[in-house]
Formats: C-alpha cells, structure tokens, sequence
C-alpha cells in the first residue's frame, strides 16, 4: 500500500441515534458550526449537548473525513475532552499498512481542554491537559504494579479499541491526563507523548557518559531520543538518510551521520533503533558493540525473518521500548531544556486532514499537526 491515504469526505454519513431529531435540529439551528449541538426545546435541554462530531475514521483500508460521528460520552471518572491539537505519528502511519488490525479513529498525540468530569475532581473542567493513551483493566499484576502499558487486557488509544483523537472531542481516565502549564503553546506541548517515549530510554538502560550512544533514524521519534540523551549530557550520534532532518539535529547541537558514512565495525556501546523499518535491527547488530545494548523503539506492520544468532555471539542485550512518563517530558518542555518547535514540519486545519497525511508520508517532513481550533 502506497504512503499516501486516501481520504474520502462524507458530509451525511454516520447512523441515526436515538436522539437524531435532536441533532437535525440543532443542525438547523447552528447550520455554520453544525457540530457543536444545543437544541432549544426543554426536553433536548435534558440530553447530552454532545452527540456529534467531526472525525477522521479508518475503516481498515482509508480515512474518511466524517462530519457527524458519533462523540463519545465519559464514564466514571472519566472526562470529556476537546481536542485543541494532535499530531501524527509514525504509530498513525503504520495504522494505514494494518498496523493491529486498527478500525476507528485514530491518534494518540493530543493537547486539548476538559468539558466534562464524571466523578470527582470537577475542577479539571476548562484546564488544557494531555493524556496517556493506556487503559488497563485496573486489576490485573501489571496494573497494579502501575504499568498499565502491559496490562493483558488493555487498550491503547487510537491504536487499540478505542477512538483517538482525529476527532473533536476523545474520553480519557481522569488519571491518565496531566495539565499542561500555561507558558506552553499547544504546538510545543503536543508533543509531551512522544518525548515521554523518547524519555522512557533513560528509565530503561543506562546510559555512561563515558559510552558512546548512536541514534538509528533521523524521524520524529529518533530526533526526540537524539534530544533527550544529548540534553542529559550523553556522547550520541544521531544516524540518517535525510539532510534536511539531520540538520535539525546539528542545529540543536547533536553530532550527527549519514546512515551510508557508518562503517560496519561494532563502536558503540548502545544503539536505538528508531529507522521505523524493519531493517533496522539488522544494522544495530552490525554497529553495536559486544555486550552492548540495542533499544527497539520502531513499531512497523512489516513483518521480517531475523536471524538473531549475531547478538547471541556478541551477547548483546535487547530491551524493546514503548510509551513512557509524561513529568519529565512536561518538565523538558516548561524549562526549555529541550525544544520541539524545529521538528514541526506544518499545522493543518484538521478540515485539511488529508493534506496533513499526505505530508506526512513525504520523505522530508519530520512532525505534522493538525490544528482543531478553526472548527469553531
Ligand atoms: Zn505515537
Ligand atoms: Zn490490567
């Protein structure tokens, strides 16, 4: 399947719910907005003022810009949040290759404001927040150990049973959201989940200042974990095939190399692989040193045969790498130490969804926003 998705725009798709008079109604009423739905009858005052949203829906083979999807409502202890702005991520584009079987709305990298708490800490309502996208079943070993991410049962938003956030309006756990300062913009602190990921290296391997670290992937996520381990005052090289990526490194200071100038002797003492193709694990082996330590950071659909036998010779550890914490990423960002705004590539209306895509899968581009604000 080719890079660039197709989009097909329905403005009256979507089923009719038990409360469609409703939204006809409200529809007539606001027909500039139509989807912000407030109906003057007293009996439309008793319903949910949400029924209705713009979202951008995978139905397994394309995207469809959807005009009156269903919105969510929150259960207990969760809120109703509006999106402000999400990014796409590579997650988001190996979703279109079939990346988890994934049907539904997609994204998982979001800033948006609380509209609604049910349960306690109503006080969230109007705070801009962003959310972690793991939602264990709240019972099991790994959830109550605290690490939700690999909870048997849990699902993921955007990416597992659970619509994202290319969409008006997402539910989340009051205890997944953390608010955001005031000081940061939406741009800036959109991308607190994938610095949280690219943070989760630190937590996982240690990394001696003395050892020499090389970053595989010039993307969005390998220059986030090039930002992190140069900030942290690690030796890191970052590796790639773009210039126009890599000069984004070499402008934030990190040292950097064409992925064709790396020579095939073993130098470094841990390596990340963040190429987001399946070949990259292959020329980890080939870079690191033995006893060293390869992070796997790319989640691809593309399935590969590997012969392992190198990194039994060399003994070199293997840690795959996920999702990781939110504080030290919101503390990066609020403090300046680390700055994302060079990697944003281009904000798109999310009207404009299927441009954003398609610059997304361009070769050159690092991250792209969608911008919800224009909707209303
Ligand atoms: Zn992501
Ligand atoms: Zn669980």
């Amino acid at each position: 399947m080719s890079n660039h998705p197709t989009i097909i725009i329905h403005y009256h798709m979507g089923s009719a719910d038990e409360n469609s008079f409703f939204v006809h109604r409200g529809r007539s009423l606001r027909p500039a907005l139509g989807l912000r739905l407030f109906c003057c009858s007293p009996l439309a005052s008793m319903l949910t003022y949400l029924r209705e949203m713009k979202a951008l829906f995978f139905d397994g083979l394309m995207f469809h810009l959807i005009d009156n999807y269903k919105a969510p409502s929150p259960r207990e202890n969760e809120a109703l949040i509006r999106v402000l702005m999400a990014g796409i991520c590579g997650t988001d584009m190996e979703i279109m290759k079939g990346y988890k079987g994934f049907k539904g709305v997609p994204g998982h990298e979001f800033v948006g404001v609380v509209e609604k708490v049910i349960g306690r800490y109503s006080n969230l309502v109007g705070k801009r927040v962003v959310g972690e996208i793991n939602l264990g079943c709240g019972a099991c070993e790994f959830c109550l150990r605290g690490i939700e991410k690999h909870c048997l049962e849990r699902i993921a938003l955007g990416i597992a049973g659970k619509d994202g956030v290319f969409a008006e309006y997402v539910t989340l756990p009051l205890k997944n959201l953390w608010e955001v300062p005031d000081r940061l913009s939406d741009e800036e602190v959109v991308f607190t989940e994938p610095l949280a990921a690219a943070f989760e290296v630190m937590e996982q391997v240690h990394v001696k200042p003395t050892g020499k670290v090389l970053v595989l992937g010039d993307g969005k996520l390998g220059l986030l974990v090039a930002l992190v381990l140069s900030r942290s005052g690690s030796n890191v090289t970052v590796a790639g095939k773009h210039d126009a990526k890599l000069d984004i490194a070499r402008q934030q200071k990190i040292r950097t190399k064409r992925a064709d100038e790396l020579s095939k002797r073993k130098a470094y003492e841990i390596v990340i692989e963040a190429t987001g193709s399946a070949e990259g694990l292959d020329l980890a082996l080939d870079l690191v040193k033995p006893q060293g330590t390869i992070v796997l950071k790319s989640t691809i659909a593309e399935e590969k045969e590997l012969n392992l036998t190198r990194a039994v010779i060399d003994e070199v550890t293997i840690v795959g790498s996920r999702c990781g914490p939110f504080p030290p990423a919101l503390a990066a960002l609020a403090s300046g130490r680390i700055d994302v705004r060079p990697l944003i590539s281009a904000v798109y209306p999310f009207n404009e969804a299927m441009k954003a895509f398609e610059r997304a899968g361009e070769k050159d581009t690092v991250k792209v926003l969608l911008d919800f604000k224009a909707l209303r």
